[in-house]
């Protein structure tokens, strides 16, 4: 039987640090630690890149955490 239930296709964003995709949410709002390399980071308004604000808000509910422009992480380590 191919009953896959378990199809989880949760998009994990990938670690900007050792590109694992084992980012997990921390206790704080916006912050972010991978549980394969420990780093921590730190979701940010402004695009580290393009420079576009994000709304945070949406990108915590899509679990993107994309700039929508520039398709770049919006992750900061901290
Ligand atoms: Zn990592
Ligand atoms: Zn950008």
């Amino acid at each position: 039987m191919a009953d896959e239930v378990a199809r989880t296709d949760i998009r994990r964003p990938a670690c900007p640090g050792c590109g694992e995709p084992w980012l997990r949410p921390t206790q704080l709002p916006g912050r972010y630690r991978c549980v394969y390399c420990l780093r921590r980071y730190e979701l940010v308004s402004q695009c580290p890149s393009c420079g576009t604000h994000q709304t945070i808000s949406r990108m915590s509910t899509t679990e993107d955490m994309l700039c929508q422009q520039c398709h770049s992480s919006m992750l900061r380590p901290i």
